[in-house]
């Protein structure tokens, strides 16, 4: 047997153990009206764990009638969770954000275990996920109105903010905790109950948060995940629910455009936090470490997978080769395997499908003249992994350019000037985010000025933070996440008029 097969099995042993007791945190069946229950139809579905393709577990696969009794629990809980004190909520929303820290391991295992994201860069997301909990537990209680008087003078106005009511969140795969926390928090914190429907990849960590919420002692009702394969049924029949006010969405254009009209019948608040086709723009006077390092993060974090993912990336041409050469070093000595061995770069795509379509991808920019120019890294055997490929030369016409790469694959664009560049960065249906590097502030608020997107990242390759309005323009989406802006999206007006 060769050795590095001994040392495989090894680390499998290993990971069983380790993915046996992270999945301790996981009660059986979805989480509704504060108890743990099956689909009404005895269904479930299972959980694959992407790095070896094996079945973790099964999950309630719920049906209409399930969704629709996640929400007559939230219906239920709306009125009393609207009128519990600001501080109470609150010190709820801190508590579940101190138990998210205290069980990051598990939590962050278990992510691992069903996305297969780097254990650290999931011990990242357990973090920032809590912080969006201690945010907006801070601003539950910063909840303020205004009063006024009109031109005349004749009378008093007060504009009151109160919550919306009861909230659909629907979240993808690629930030499995991370998502729903960043819809669950200024939910609670406004005093909006939800119905939280994961992605079926995903759903274990939805699960995970909503155990802590419990134990925490939130109140029941005020969280419910359902959990289910059946998305268009069961989110049709919430849409067409009049009990609720609220939809928020985080996943593809595409989606959004389907449930956007699905949510047009009742009329409802939407957010809408959509794809995105990233520019990462280096101009010739960039501090290149700088750049090379903001690439990286921009590209790689989550494999790639993320809205915020750098798509194209232009390079003014004094800096290409240089920049080109850098980067596709650094990527070349990325270590790919399963997220729970250690050293491990660059883990698994989320699903065979995803492996289908990011391969076409590179195979259509090659056959269109593209070049590769890193050094190919070696895949395990099983799993659905995806070597971390750079290329240049790549048509700006083909899918690598146009559409949402979403993997470990980057193409790099030579640009003659800033003008040049900001018309094709802005050449796409989307606008949610932009990366600058350069070293001279002036050209940095030019292109601030002439990106069409919702956040902009100047000499670095990271943008969200919860003390950040996260979202994006035009085909990106609709509203925003985290920062002062966050709670917004779950608050709305009153005004009063008084004699
Ligand atoms: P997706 O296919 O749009 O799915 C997202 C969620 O919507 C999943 O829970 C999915 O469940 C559900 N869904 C799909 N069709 C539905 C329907 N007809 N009715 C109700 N629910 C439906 O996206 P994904 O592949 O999971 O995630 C990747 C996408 O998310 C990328 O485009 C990425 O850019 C975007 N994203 C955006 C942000 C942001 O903040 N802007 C953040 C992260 C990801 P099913 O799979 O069961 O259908």
């Amino acid at each position: 047997m060769p050795a590095n097969s001994t040392t495989n099995d090894a680390a499998a042993a290993g990971h069983a153990g380790l993915i046996a007791d992270a999945l301790r945190r996981v009660p059986g069946g979805m989480y509704v009206g504060g108890s743990w229950r099956e689909a009404s139809d005895g269904s479930t579905f299972d959980v694959e764990d992407p790095a070896s393709t094996e079945r973790l577990c099964d999950v309630p696969d719920a049906t209409v009638v399930d969704g629709a009794a996640a929400l007559d629990a939230a219906a239920g809980a709306q009125a009393a969770w609207a009128a519990t004190e600001p501080r109470v909520r609150s010190e709820l929303l801190r508590e579940v954000h101190e138990r998210l820290l205290a069980d990051r391991e598990a939590l962050a295992v278990l992510m691992t275990a069903e996305m297969g994201k780097p254990l650290e860069q999931a011990r990242g997301e357990v973090v920032y996920a809590a912080e969006f909990f201690r945010w907006f537990a801070e601003e539950a209680v910063r909840i303020d109105g205004r009063v006024t008087v009109p031109p005349l003078g004749d009378h008093r106005i007060e504009v009151l903010r109160r919550p919306v009511g009861p909230t659909l969140a629907i979240t993808p795969w690629n930030f499995p905790l991370a998502m729903g926390a960043r819809k669950i928090a200024p939910a609670m914190a406004a005093g909006c109950t939800t119905v939280l429907k994961p992605a079926p990849q995903t759903p274990l960590s939805s699960l995970a948060l909503a155990a802590i919420c419990h134990e925490a002692g939130v109140s029941a009702g005020v969280v419910n995940v359902v959990t289910t394969i059946r998305a268009a049924e069961v989110v049709g029949g919430l849409l067409t629910d009049p009990r609720l006010r609220k939809l928020t969405f985080t996943g593809s254009t595409e989606v959004g455009r389907v449930l956007l009209r699905g949510a047009a019948d009742n009329v409802l608040r939407v957010s809408m936090e959509l794809g995105g086709n990233a520019p990462l723009i280096v101009c010739d006077d960039a501090d290149l470490d700088v750049a090379v390092e903001g690439a990286m993060l921009a590209k790689m974090r989550n494999m790639g997978q993320a809205c915020t993912a750098a798509n194209r990336i232009f390079v003014q041409r004094p800096m290409f080769e240089t920049f080109t050469e850098a980067f596709a070093a650094r990527i070349g000595a990325l270590t790919v395997g399963p997220g729970l061995d250690a050293g491990v770069d660059v883990g698994p795509m989320i699903d065979a499908d995803a492996v289908t379509k990011i391969e076409s991808m590179v195979t259509d920019a090659v056959d269109r003249g593209a070049t590769i120019v890193n050094e190919q890294a070696s895949l395990p055997e099983r799993g659905h992994f995806v070597a971390p490929t750079v290329l240049t030369g790549v048509d700006p016409k083909a899918p690598m350019s146009c559409s949402e790469i979403f993997g470990p694959v980057a193409a790099i664009h030579p640009f003659d000037d800033d003008a040049a560049v900001l018309d094709m960065a802005n050449d796409t249906e989307h606008g949610l985010v932009g990366y600058v590097f350069t070293t001279n502030r002036e050209r940095s608020r030019r292109f601030v000025a002439g990106l069409e997107v919702g956040l902009v990242g100047i000499n670095r390759g990271i943008v969200s933070d919860p003390a950040a309005p996260f979202g994006g323009v035009k085909q990106s989406g609709v509203g925003r996440e985290g920062g002062r802006e966050g709670i917004e999206e779950f608050l709305e007006i009153m005004c009063v008029s008084e004699a």
